[in-house]
């Protein structure tokens, strides 16, 4: 009968758990850079967030990620990245003023040969807010709106996308 611990086995656990140690190792610097970049992310949101004194354009902030894509920005978009950030809605939900010190631009619409869905652009000194599947209130075009004030409704993206896409607004920030 063998020994089980015999000099074979000793030499085998050694050389197993050398292994392990090298893997952990390896892990371990992944995961410390990977560390490094989330801090290095959180350094720069918070950096744009003091810079906009933004405020998120709905109620409740979540982020859509559903069968058709992923809201964060920079998620994959075929060969392009998505430039902006989808926050889901309740069709006819309030949009609101995101910028400080802003006003309602102007009208404008996400897709040229596509009349249905509208957005809105507000700007303030220093940046612009682009926000999609949004029906401004018209009365409100071209003139200052306090932050976090109600500037328009959440439309319904399955009008064009199908019921697989949640409800979402789009917002892309600019720096003027
Ligand atoms: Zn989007």
């Amino acid at each position: 009968m063998k020994d089980p611990m015999s000099r074979h086995n000793w030499d085998e656990l050694t050389h197993v758990m050398r292994n392990m140690l090298q893997c952990s190792k390896e892990f371990l610097r992944d995961f410390t850079k990977r560390c490094q970049e989330i801090d290095n992310l959180l350094i720069d949101i918070s950096t744009e967030k003091e810079m906009l004194n933004w405020l998120p354009p709905v109620r409740e902030p979540v982020i859509r990620v559903d069968a058709l894509g992923d809201g964060h920005f920079g998620a994959p978009r075929g060969y392009r990245l998505h430039r902006g950030t989808d926050y889901i809605v309740t069709p006819g939900d309030p949009v609101f003023m995101t910028l400080k010190g802003a006003k309602v631009k102007r009208v404008t619409r996400p897709y040229a040969d596509y009349d249905e869905l509208t957005g809105v652009v507000v700007v303030n000194e220093h940046c612009l807010n682009v926000l999609y599947y949004v029906t401004p209130i018209e009365d409100l075009i071209g003139k200052g709106v306090p932050q976090g004030e109600v500037i328009g409704y959440a439309q319904d993206v399955r009008v064009k996308y199908g019921p697989k896409m949640l409800p979402h607004i789009h917002s892309e920030k600019y720096i003027k």
